[in-house]
């Protein structure tokens, strides 16, 4: 750049090892979507910008007499450059050792992980997490970063060089104008991102609705009665309207979804969107976008919180989603857009502001809306369902308020449906005779053991449906769920089933009983007779309000201290392997005993305390 000064002193510098790993991986992974280089370059710029008119709401000198916010993007064939300069908020030089020397973002960690695994789709993953500023290096021999933080002087300077190798170096420069520049110096083989069409196409597709204006140079034609040659002037050749506030009936389906390809970017189109306008006593505006695929952990990752942009009358205040979203929503995307929150707003005082409570309740209520039209399309819905349901089933324990409109949303397989389709609660109710009194449903570790559960073998039997319900957020849910529509959940794996119908138990039937009692009595609380079992020869039952089997055995394992609550072993005294046992001499019985306790913990999915025993207790039986 021209307008700067070297000073004598180069610092040397080396990169963070992660940092190395990133550019190492990046360059050689990124190949075919090197361009991506450039919509990370902008919306670094853009957020520069927006940092800038944001804190220069409450200090305007920051903005001296440059208060045009730009990005501009200035391309060099002859030297074979791309330059992308922004007059925004700066970096001083300790910020640039942070910001580009290390990694801070939780985001490219994430990336990394990732990255390393070999059979993820790269490109997907881009999309997903946004590479950030080392991405220049996909396309880059040497890039040259300068800047100048807006509030402070032009001998303030500082300049980043790096190959990307390894090292960069950083010295004190003068600058004129406050802002950053990156000069990427480009490599042989992407000659092509100096070329000014193929970049304004890229800029346009990636970075279209910017709200601040990216502008590039363009001559204008000769005036035919001048004599002079024109000179070039920058043009912007993005729209900075912000797409919210257009009323709905000039945006069309490509509008929305360019829209949240810049706002995401996702490389897959949104499923749905919503865009409202309230007017009155308080003014908003909200477009909210269900996205078509769930980023990657997003289901165990509770605390990934962002996506939800807040403005305030057009100036962008901060990524809101923890203050407009709750939990359970946290795979949404959009803006929310208000007239009357103060613009110098700060995360304090959103934590309990009054209007943008209200806020968030209309936007809880306009997602679930979104989602119960989806829910009219089938084969859409089963779309959203397969990314998101499990995290949208948190909302029956996170919002009782909406918890009807919630439940309205869920899915389940059903042991009445074929080949695992799923019913909604709606539905079930609609196929169940009207004296049955409760909706059963069966959790377990994962849908198939839910649907080979040995308790479903009654409830087949008697043509009753039940629900199967194999995510391992189920049992947490159903733990704080009651009823449905005013019928009562009940699992067909806890508490006596008919009680008023026992079996009937022959003198030698209750020796047996009592045998097995007496031989797994630090296993279980009680063996009985059981009338819930047709094919199996025996099933553990927990009690009635008690953890289900296989999340005592989940916490276990994770170390956590649960209250003990030893299960019941119910006995099909019907079936061949109990009515062997009961014939055998003691020697045996000891083994086909615990063989009856351990399948029965098998089929519920769960492990063996000692497995080895188990096979040469087998073995031994064999034998
Ligand atoms: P991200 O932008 O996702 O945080 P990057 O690696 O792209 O990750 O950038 C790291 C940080 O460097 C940014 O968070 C920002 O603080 C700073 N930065 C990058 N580009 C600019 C710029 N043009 N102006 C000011 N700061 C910048």
């Amino acid at each position: 750049m021209n307008d700067t000064t070297t000073t004598p002193q180069t610092e040397q510098h080396t990169f963070q090892a992660e940092v190395q790993q990133l550019l190492h991986l990046m360059v050689h992974s990124l190949y075919s979507n090197r361009e991506i280089f450039l919509r990370e370059l902008i919306s670094n710029a853009a957020d520069a910008c927006d940092k800038l008119r944001f804190q220069a709401i409450s200090d305007d000198a920051l903005l001296a007499d440059d208060s045009e916010l730009h990005i501009r993007v200035e391309l060099d064939k002859d030297n074979n450059t791309i330059t992308i300069s922004d007059n925004g908020i700066g970096m001083s030089r300790d910020e640039v050792i942070e910001n580009i020397g290390t990694i801070a973002r939780s985001g490219t960690r994430q990336f990394l992980k990732n990255l390393e695994q070999k059979d993820v789709d790269q490109s997907q993953l881009i999309g997903q997490f946004g590479v950030g500023f080392y991405s220049s290096f996909i396309v880059a021999e040497q890039v040259t970063l300068e800047t100048r933080r807006a509030d402070q002087q032009a001998d303030q300077a500082t300049r980043w060089v790096s190959a990307g190798a390894g090292e960069y170096t950083l010295e004190a420069i003068e600058r004129e104008q406050r802002g950053t520049s990156v000069v990427i110096k480009l490599k042989e083989d992407a000659e092509e991102f100096a070329q000014d069409y193929r970049t304004r196409s890229i800029i346009q597709r990636y970075s279209g609705h910017i709200s601040f204006p990216v502008q590039m140079l363009h001559t204008p034609a000769k005036q035919e009665d001048s004599d002079t040659e024109p000179s070039p002037e920058w043009q912007a050749i993005n729209d900075t309207t912000a797409l919210w506030t257009k009323p709905k009936q000039e945006l069309s389906n490509e509008d929305y979804q360019g829209f949240y390809q810049s706002l995401t970017n996702d490389h897959k189109p949104a499923l749905s969107w919503t865009h409202n306008k309230v007017e009155g006593k308080q003014s908003y505006t909200s477009l909210l976008y269900v996205p078509e695929q769930a980023p990657f952990d997003m289901a165990y990752n509770r605390d990934e919180r962002t996506g939800l942009k807040l403005y305030v009358q057009r100036v962008f205040i901060m990524d809101a989603a923890e203050q407009l979203l709750p939990r359970y929503l946290r795979f949404m995307r959009g803006v929310v857009d208000s007239s009357d929150l103060p613009l110098n707003v700060s995360r304090e005082i959103l934590q309990e502001n009054e209007l943008l409570n209200k806020i968030k309740s209309a936007v809880v209520k306009r997602s679930l809306d979104m989602l119960k039209k989806i829910g009219k399309d089938q084969e859409k819905y089963l779309k959203f369902w397969e990314q998101f349901g499990i995290v949208l089933k948190e909302g029956i324990v996170e919002d009782f308020g909406n918890r009807d409109a919630v439940a309205d949303l869920l899915r389940f397989p059903s042991s009445k449906t074929e080949n695992g389709e799923l019913t909604s609660l709606h539905e079930y109710l609609e196929r169940m005779p009207e004296e049955q009194e409760h909706i059963w449903y069966v959790t377990a570790e994962n849908p198939k053991t839910a649907a080979s559960s040995p308790h479903l073998e009654w409830f087949r039997e008697q043509g009753i449906e039940v629900l199967l319900m194999g995510d391992r957020i189920d049992e947490w849910v159903m733990g704080h769920w009651h009823e449905y529509a005013g019928k009562s959940f009940k699992s067909i794996a806890k508490g006596e089933l008919n009680k008023d119908e026992k079996p009937e138990i022959s003198e030698d039937d209750q020796k047996l009983i009592d045998r097995l009692q007496e031989l797994l009595k630090d296993k279980v609380q009680e063996v009985r007779a059981t009338n819930r079992l047709t094919a199996s020869a025996a099933c553990l039952v927990v009690d009635e309000h008690a953890m289900a089997m296989h999340m005592q055995m989940m916490l276990q394992q994770a170390g956590q201290d649960i209250p003990a609550s030893l299960p019941h072993l119910e006995v099909n005294l019907e079936h061949g392997l109990v009515k062997r046992i009961a014939e055998t001499a003691d020697e045996q019985f000891d083994d086909l005993g615990q063989l009856l306790f351990e399948q029965a913990v098998l089929s519920e999915g769960g492990q063996l305390e000692n497995p080895a025993e188990f096979v040469q207790r087998i073995n031994r039986l064999i034998a």
